[in-house]
């Protein structure tokens, strides 16, 4: 029988472990950590019985995914839960842009801007399913939906600060921008818009839901049908050299690029561990979790039923602080990205205690301490909060880079989105998944389609790895 190893447990390790499995191949997973699940994990955290998110929460991209919904997780017991509000950005002066499922729920809440809203999202998102099938793989091939691709490729090209100019009210820019500050990168720079794009059309057609009981149980689910197909799972090995890797026909690195280049040495191509050496991260997230006392005092009370909100202010001040942390200085009032997962999910509150979930944007491996700038701007925007909170869990980038190494830097893309990286992805190459080694890949977040808890990267790097295999 064909053996295979896979390296790293988040979900583009399980899902290769799947495909591989599949089709037939004896494989095994070694993890570093002592549970499965990489950046889909969540348990307690601050108080006895509240669940947290620890990494991923909102699942768009997840829900969506045609591996992930071919698998019927829901047997496992994978139950999505949407919010009534998908996303909120609240402004000082009490405003708020709110994004709904649908796209004219949307459109309406946008006023004056809500045509511009559904002329630019109505098609695309109608498009989607069709759409994901080139949107989740490598950029760089020959595309199976050309048409509809070209007309949504085209202004994901743009800079997000310049797709904002079509928009005439800040409660319309100021929505736009929160969601295309996820690039974690400058947003006058081109293609900044592909990821804030992607995300909105994906929601628009799918929603942003959260997993009933944690994002956990996507892992669990995962888990179950690995343990179905066979597959042997061994926890708490870290792998840092060639010699502790067990012979195998195929190998994927679920990992950083970085670590890949580490552990195989002098076994890669000189021009790849070059490209591989050379992978650039982005910016930190610097997380806390709150155990709140009631509901957040939102200013405005539409955002109270958001999963999803986010604390920027304007566009330009959402801009204006992703240019610093991309420079290496922490802003005094960072974009926050906060989860509100029990409005969709109350099952993991206790009693009137929720769980909060929030990170902000900070410079690579920022060695300072956000949480009182965090706290900030939840004070801005839901004056009282602090008072409410009885409980905190802090993870630093460093502590981030700890829980899971392919976090470097406390870099949660696994990667920076800049215009190299997004169209080819770890190195220069139309083959985003080979390392130069017959049988070894790279099938981690670095890879095409990128980050978030679809699995497609392990997916799309098994798929090359069997069509390698001798028949
Ligand atoms: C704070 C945070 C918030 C996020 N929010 C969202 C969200 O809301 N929605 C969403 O879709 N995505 C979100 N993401 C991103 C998502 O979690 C990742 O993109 C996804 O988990 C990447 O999957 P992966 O399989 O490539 O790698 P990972 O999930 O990072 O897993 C890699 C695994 O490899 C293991 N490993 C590392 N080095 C070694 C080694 N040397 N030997 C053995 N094992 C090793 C690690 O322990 C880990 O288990 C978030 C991430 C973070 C951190």
């Amino acid at each position: 029988m064909t053996t295979a190893l896979v390296v790293g447990a988040g979900p583009n390790g399980l899902a290769a472990a799947i495909t591989l499995a599949k089709a037939g191949l004896d494989v095994t997973v070694l993890e570093a950590a002592d549970e499965i699940g990489g950046g889909v994990r969540s348990g307690e955290g601050t108080i006895a019985g509240l669940i947290h998110d620890h990494c991923s929460a909102i699942h768009p991209m997840a829900v969506g995914s045609a591996f992930l919904s071919g698998l019927g997780l829901e047997r496992h017991g994978l139950h999505w839960k949407w919010p009534e509000v998908d996303c909120a950005h609240p402004l000082d002066e009490g405003d708020a842009g709110l994004l709904y499922r649908g796209v004219d729920d949307t459109a309406a809440a946008l006023g004056p801007d809500g045509r511009r809203w559904r002329r630019a999202f109505g098609g695309p998102s109608r498009n989607f399913d069709t759409l994901s099938q080139d949107i989740m793989g490598p950029l760089l091939r020959v595309p199976k939906h050309p048409v509809a691709l070209a007309r949504f490729g085209v202004p994901t090209v743009l800079p997000a600060a310049a797709f904002a100019r079509i928009f005439r009210t800040e409660r319309a820019r100021a929505l736009f921008g929160g969601i295309a500050a996820h690039t974690f990168r400058p947003l006058h720079y081109p293609l900044t818009s592909a990821i804030g794009l992607g995300i909105i059309t994906a929601g628009h057609r799918h929603g942003w839901p959260v997993a009933q009981g944690g994002s956990q149980a996507i892992t669990d689910a995962l888990a179950a049908v690995l343990a179905d197909l066979g597959v042997k799972v061994e926890t708490g090995v870290r792998v840092t050299s060639a010699a502790q890797l067990p012979p195998a026909e195929v190998t994927m690195f679920d990992l950083a690029p970085t670590a890949v280049v580490d552990i195989l040495g002098d076994r890669l191509p000189r021009r790849v561990a070059r490209g591989l050496g050379g992978f650039r991260y982005g910016p930190g997230a610097f997380k806390v979790d709150f155990a709140v006392q009631g509901p957040v005092p939102w200013t405005n009370p539409a955002v109270k039923d958001a999963g999803t909100v986010h604390l920027g202010g304007s566009f330009a001040e959402v801009a204006a602080t992703e240019r610093e942390i991309h420079a290496g200085r922490m802003p005094q009032r960072p974009f926050v990205l906060v989860g509100q997962q029990y409005v969709a999910d109350p099952s993991r509150s206790v009693g009137d205690i929720n769980p909060v979930y929030a990170y902000a944007h900070v410079p690579h491996g920022y060695t300072g301490d956000a949480t009182e700038a965090i706290i900030g701007q939840f004070e801005r925007f839901a004056p009282g909060f602090r008072d409410r909170v009885v409980g905190m869990a802090v993870r630093s980038t460093t502590e981030m880079s700890v829980y899971n190494a392919n976090y470097v830097g406390g870099d949660i893309c696994t990667g920076a989105k800049d215009i190299r990286q997004l169209m080819f992805g770890p190195r220069t190459t139309l083959q985003p998944y080979r390392i130069g080694v017959p049988g070894m890949y790279l099938c981690s977040a670095a890879t095409p389609p990128g980050p978030g808890a679809h699995g497609m990267c392990g997916v799309n790097a098994a798929d090359v790895a069997l069509a390698a295999l001798p028949r």
